[in-house]
């Protein structure tokens, strides 16, 4: 791969490329890249889920500080990541790209391999999109999925009483842009594909999770399958945030146990070294796009393999009261926990992100 610049092959070269590279054969695809619109077909009976996300350069990533291999992963997951929030199965993904002038091929052609892998292991198709030229790199995805009758889950069931539940551990994502932030990416310590061969082995995890988030598909449909859960949302913002958004859909409360929100040894083992206050990447860090579910207070408890759950480890971290907009945070010592932020707001609050 040499230098050429995507502007020499330009729009149609790339879309030929692409077209190529992507598009397979499936029963659900009628007509996929190459045509004026995807016409797609879904099993009968499901409800049909779309969502979009857009990743902006110099507001949600920079070309410096990632590798054009996970953003393309990275671009992916989070639009997966808000359909595994509603219980459902990615099918299709659709990707418009604003590409600054001398942009290298080499980099849009990783950024497709990234995504083209990824779309693999999840099932996905890549079925349309679109190019323009832009300032800045601009990549917005549409994930397009389906779910059974009556599996679908909102943000806007949860009762009180009912406990709240994680699926993962939480704060590794903003340890890792912390870690970025303070050593810089040293592209020498991943592979092209973001594979680790550094040493640090447990430093560039982290920060490959930042880069590189798992969108929880296969546990959102377990959650899903087994009814048991009155709400569900991904954790996008920082878990506070996104409990704020089921609680305000659902008009209750929350009292949260901080001590019991889990987290992974490499945290607890690194996150006073590049954080004053560990408890806040945990809380209030964002992009670890795990799950927060509710579910009524009987149907988990007890059932320690989580047979219900078909075995995926849940872990309870607090439950839902009936004041709405009131959110309660209790520490070890069950006294009441203050926290020094409440998640990462785009408009209100712009300092935390470069
Ligand atoms: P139109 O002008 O009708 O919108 P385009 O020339 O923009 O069509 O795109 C031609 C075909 O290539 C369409 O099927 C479109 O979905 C597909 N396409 C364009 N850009 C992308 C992309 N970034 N990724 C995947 N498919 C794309
Ligand atoms: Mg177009």
């Amino acid at each position: 791969m040499g230098k050429t610049e995507i502007t020499e092959i330009g729009e149609f070269g790339l879309i030929r490329r692409i077209r190529k590279r992507y598009s397979r054969a499936s029963p659900f695809v009628l007509s996929g890249i190459g045509d004026d619109a995807a016409a797609l077909r879904f099993p009968p009976g499901h409800s049909v889920l779309v969502t979009t996300d857009t990743l902006v350069e110099n507001v949600h990533f920079s070309r410096q500080s990632t590798l054009p291999y996970l953003l393309g992963v990275k671009s992916l997951a989070v639009n997966l990541s808000d359909l595994a929030a509603m219980g459902g199965t990615p099918r299709f993904f659709l990707l418009s790209l604003g590409i600054p002038k001398g942009l290298s091929l080499s980099f849009v052609e990783r950024f497709f391999q990234g995504i083209g892998e990824s779309a693999e292991t999840y099932g996905v198709l890549l079925v349309g999109g679109d190019i323009t030229a832009a300032a800045n790199l601009v990549i917005t995805g549409v994930a397009i999925g389906h779910s059974p009758p009556g599996e679908m889950v909102c943000r806007g069931g949860a009762q009180p009483g009912d406990r709240i539940y994680v699926t993962g551990p939480l704060g590794d994502s903003a340890l890792g842009l912390e870690i970025l932030r303070q050593r810089g990416l040293r592209p020498r310590d991943f592979t092209y594909r973001g594979e680790i061969r550094g040493r640090d082995g447990d430093l560039l995890g982290l920060v490959r999770k930042h880069l590189a988030p798992v969108p929880q598909v296969l546990k959102g449909r377990k959650i899903a399958e087994s009814g048991c859960a009155s709400a569900m949302i991904d954790i996008s913002d920082g878990l506070l945030a996104d409990l704020g958004h089921i609680m305000e859909e659902s008009r209750v409360g929350a009292r949260v146990w901080v001590e019991k929100v889990p987290r992974s040894e490499a945290f607890e083992r690194w996150a006073s070294h590049y954080h004053h206050s560990p408890m806040d990447l945990v809380l209030a860090g964002g992009e670890d796009y795990e799950l927060v579910f509710t579910a009524p207070r009987d149907l988990l408890e007890g059932d320690p393999s989580c047979a219900r759950l078909d075995g995926l480890p849940v872990h309870p971290i607090g439950e839902v009261t009936a004041r709405a907009g009131n959110l309660t945070l209790v520490g070890g010592d069950q006294k009441p926990y203050h926290p020094a932020g409440l998640g990462y707001d785009h408009f209100r609050d712009r300092t935390r992100r470069k």
